[in-house]
């Protein structure tokens, strides 16, 4: 049996293996050489792992930005070749002595309650850096845009704020936005639902239910970031629920975002969709070539400010990785640090050919592929309508196609059976099961079969 497959009606907030610190730690080693091995990274510890993002130690402050604005993108490219579900890093730092100490007496009564603290002071910090500000907008933002802003002069004109859109489009960084602008006169409350799960199991193991409900309902502002990953989860559900018309009910100002649209969000309560969306849902959209490029000329500025220097790159170049059409905005300043740092390394101009290379390679090893994407390529493939492919027919020209569906999320992504059972029309994880030996042995013995797989892997991961 898979072994994801164990866990999933469990609560527990690591669907795949743990990260294995040391190894991620060698291959920084190999991939940025000993040098900067040495000065930086050698001193980089892990402090908290969660589903999609991990939390890193750092000594210093300075060597947290320093760190940050070099190297952030490519150690979180070396993190997810371990765990490619992780999409974030967040640095903390670490004083040394401090640290120890800490796991000295962590038994001690007095370090609990310290912890407690600290934690919930953690999630309401705002990274100053993702502010209005430095918000670039553009056609694919600017309705959001607006409507933050339009928040920030009117609290509770439009409430809850719901904003929706694809992965690094620039959501949090909205929200984040809204907190800061906020903070000096509200008291507000800013966190991941990932994290406000984790708070809520931590309190009922803890029996804190109390404080925790206190904690939140005490914000006038409160803004929850990612909601989709409520889905599935009854319990949390539950709590939301309560949170929000208690906020609600004394016209706190509720900020939500989510990768799909309130109506979208399957597996999550009615009541609570029509909650999300009887405010003001407004979206985020792809970037246009305008927009990548706006963020680029931010970025340099950026880099000038910080570094007093002007990063080695030509028009064509910017240009170039503007054009690029298949990255979102984190990508994209991924990309722009990647260059950067590579015209550093080698102390010259790149040209379109240097920067063909580097792209090349950071799609190669960022991508993440969705099921749902494999499923719209194989039906297409198949010409035949996706929700048919989905449905319980058995007819071989619907079940095969399925089969291949199944069997591409299988070995493409990371997903485990039951998830992926889920994800086509809840489906069983031994029917996934059957499906992967199926076509494993039909690819093996039959070229059509082979070919056609070969295609849609192949149109899958050029899109
Ligand atoms: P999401 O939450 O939608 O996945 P983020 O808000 O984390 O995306 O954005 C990803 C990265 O792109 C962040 O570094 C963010 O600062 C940057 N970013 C996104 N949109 C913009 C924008 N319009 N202007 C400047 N930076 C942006
Ligand atoms: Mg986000």
């Amino acid at each position: 049996m898979d072994r994801n497959s164990l866990k999933t009606n469990s609560i527990n907030l690591s669907e795949e293996s743990e990260l294995n610190w040391t190894k991620v730690q060698s291959s920084f080693e190999k991939s940025f050489g000993s040098e900067v091995y040495t000065s930086w990274l050698k001193n980089i510890s892990l402090q908290n792992e969660y589903n999609h993002y991990v939390v890193l130690g750092v000594p210093t402050r300075f060597f947290r930005d320093w760190i940050t604005s070099r190297y952030a993108d490519k150690i979180l490219t070396e993190i997810q070749k371990y765990k490619i579900s992780i999409n974030r890093i967040e640095f903390k730092i670490i004083e040394k002595d401090k640290a120890e100490d800490q796991t000295l007496s962590l038994s001690s009564a007095k370090s609990k309650i310290t912890e407690m603290k600290e934690s919930i002071l953690n999630y309401n910090r705002l990274n100053q850096k993702l502010s209005f500000d430095n918000f670039v907008v553009g056609r694919s933002n600017k309705i959001s845009y607006l409507s933050a802003k339009k928040i920030c002069s009117q609290l509770s004109l439009y409430n809850p704020l719901f904003i929706y859109g694809g992965v690094g489009l620039g959501k949090t960084h909205l929200m984040n936005a809204i907190g800061l602008e906020l903070s000096s006169n509200n008291n507000v409350m800013f966190i991941s639902a990932e994290r406000f799960m984790y708070q809520f199991i931590k309190s009922i193991k803890k029996n804190e239910m109390v404080s925790f409900k206190d904690f939140f309902r005490k914000a006038n502002v409160f803004i929850i970031d990612d909601i989709q990953f409520i889905r599935g989860k009854e319990g949390l559900q539950e709590e939301f629920f309560h949170t929000f018309n208690s906020l609600f009910e004394k016209s706190s100002q509720i900020i939500i975002s989510s990768d799909r649209p309130p109506n979208k969000l399957d597996r999550v309560q009615d009541r609570i969709k029509s909650r999300l969306s009887g405010g003001l849902v407004v979206d985020i959209g792809q970037p246009d070539y305008d927009l990548k490029l706006n963020i680029l000329k931010k970025k340099i500025e950026e880099f000038q400010q910080s570094f007093q220097e002007y990063p080695n790159l030509s028009d064509e170049v910017i240009e170039y990785i503007a054009k690029d059409t298949r990255s979102n905005i984190r990508e994209l300043i991924g990309v722009f640090n990647r260059i950067v740092a590579f015209s550093k390394m080698n102390n010259r101009k790149l040209n379109i050919n240097d920067c063909k290379i580097i792209l090349k390679d950071a799609y190669n090893s960022t991508k993440v592929i969705s099921i749902d994407k494999i499923q719209n390529v194989t039906s297409n493939f198949f010409s035949i309508n996706l929700e048919e492919m989905l449905s319980q027919r058995r007819s071989r020209p619907l079940a095969r196609p399925r089969q291949i569906a199944m069997y591409l999320a299988k070995k493409l992504t990371t997903r485990s059976l039951p998830e992926i059972g889920r994800k086509f029309a809840n489906r069983d994880h031994t029917t996934v099961i059957h499906a992967v030996k199926t076509i494993d042995r039909l690819s093996k013995n039959n070229a059509e079969m082979k070919k056609n797989i070969e295609e849609i892997r192949s149109l899958i991961l050029s899109e």
